[in-house]
C-alpha cells in the first residue's frame, strides 16, 4: 500500500517492512550485548592446496551464538552491523581475535600457514586502514606474513585511491591481499593489473554451476587462466563434492575451500588430529571421511 506522510512524502508501505525494520534494531539492540558479553566467536576453515591437500591458510568466520535465538548467520547480521557501523567495533574485535590466535599457533609451530580476515568497505572508509592493521598485529605478536585480508570485489571497486595505496603498502610489509567473491561484483578485467593483490577467490556460484552448465563453465575456466596469467593465486570456493574438486583441479586451480575439505571449526577443533587425518585420507583416495 503506497501513501503519502505528513509531508508530502511518497513512501510504499507493507507489515512485512515493519517486521523488518524491528528485526534490525532488534539484532543490532542485541549485536551492542552480544559484543560486551563474548556471544561472538571466531570459526576457522582451511584453504588447501590442490596438489597435495597441505593446508594454505585459514579463513576466520565470525559466528554469533545469541542466548535466545541460537546461532544468527554472519549473512544476516554482517549487513546490519555494516549499515549502523557497528563494524567497526566488531571489526576490530575480529582481526585482534584472529591475529591473537594464529600468533598462538605460529608460536606453537605452525609457521606455513596464515591467518584470513575479511574486511567490509565500511572498514576500509573508515579505519585508517595501514595504521590500524600493523598496530593489531604489533599488538598479537603476528608477523605480517601470517596474515590476509579479504576484500569482496565489489568493495575494492569502491575503494579509495588512499585504500588501494594502504592496501599495496600492507603488501610491502607481506601481508597477503585477497579479491573475495570474484566474479560478481563487475569489475572491469582490467582493474585486475592495477589492483594490488596476491589471491583471486572465485565466487562459489560459479563452481555450483559449472558441471552443469558450460557457460559457467568456461568463465571459471577463463578466471584460472586470467589468474595464472597474471601471477595470481587462484582459490575455488564452496567445493562440495569430489566431482567439483575434479573439475577446479583440471581447469589447474591452486587451492579450494569447501565443505569437502572441512566446514568452518573451532579453534580447538580445527588443529586436530582429526583434520589432519581427514586432509590425508582425501590426498589418498579424494574422498572425506566426514561426509555421510
Ligand atoms: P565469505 O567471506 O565468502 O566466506 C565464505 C562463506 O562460505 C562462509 O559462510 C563459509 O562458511 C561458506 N562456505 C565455505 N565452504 C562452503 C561450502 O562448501 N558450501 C557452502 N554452502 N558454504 C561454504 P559464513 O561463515 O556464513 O559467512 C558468510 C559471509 O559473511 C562471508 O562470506 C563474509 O562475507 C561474511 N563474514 C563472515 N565472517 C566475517 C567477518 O569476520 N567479517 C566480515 N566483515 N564479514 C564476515
Ligand atoms: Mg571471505
Ligand atoms: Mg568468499
Ligand atoms: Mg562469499
Amino acid at each position: 500500500r503506497a501513501k503519502t506522510d505528513g509531508r508530502g512524502i511518497f513512501r510504499v508501505y507493507s507489515p512485512e517492512m515493519g517486521s523488518k525494520m524491528r528485526r534490525y534494531h532488534y539484532l543490532l539492540e542485541e549485536m551492542r550485548l552480544a559484543l560486551g558479553s563474548n556471544n561472538f566467536s571466531l570459526s576457522f576453515q582451511p584453504i588447501v592446496h590442490v596438489d597435495d591437500c597441505s593446508i594454505d591458510y585459514f579463513e576466520c568466520l565470525v559466528r554469533w551464538h545469541h542466548p535466545v535465538e541460537g546461532t544468527i548467520t554472519p549473512t544476516e547480521f554482517i549487513p546490519i552491523a555494516e549499515e549502523s557501523n557497528l563494524i567497526l567495533e566488531l571489526g576490530d574485535w575480529i582481526l585482534f581475535e584472529a591475529c591473537r590466535q594464529m600468533s598462538a599457533w605460529y608460536n606453537a609451530g605452525m609457521t606455513k600457514v596464515r591467518i584470513s580476515v575479511n574486511i567490509s568497505g565500511v572498514q576500509l572508509k573508515h579505519r585508517k586502514l595501514y595504521d590500524w592493521v600493523i598496530e593489531t598485529i604489533e599488538k598479537a605478536g603476528l608477523p605480517p606474513k601470517a596474515l590476509m585480508l579479504e576484500i569482496t570485489e565489489s568493495c575494492f571497486i569502491e575503494a579509495s585511491r588512499e585504500t588501494t595505496e594502504s592496501l599495496q603498502k600492507l603488501r610491502e610489509k607481506g601481508i597477503t591481499i585477497a579479491i573475495d567473491d570474484f566474479g560478481t561484483g563487475f569489475s572491469s578485467l582490467c582493474t585486475l593489473a592495477e589492483l594490488p593483490v596476491d589471491v583471486i577467490k572465485i565466487d562459489k556460484l560459479f563452481i555450483d554451476q559449472a558441471n552443469d552448465n558450460p557457460k559457467y563453465n568456461k568463465i571459471l575456466n577463463s578466471i584460472s587462466e586470467l589468474g595464472k596469467d597474471l601471477n595470481l593465486k587462484v582459490v575455488a570456493e564452496g567445493v562440495e563434492c569430489a566431482e567439483q574438486f575434479e573439475l577446479v583441479r583440471k581447469m589447474g586451480i591452486q587451492c579450494v575451500q569447501g565443505y569437502l575439505v572441512s566446514k568452518p571449526e573451532t579453534s580447538n577443533n580445527v588443529g586436530t588430529k582429526v583434520l589432519r587425518t581427514n586432509l590425508n585420507h582425501i590426498a589418498a583416495t579424494g574422498t572425506n571421511i566426514w561426509l555421510p
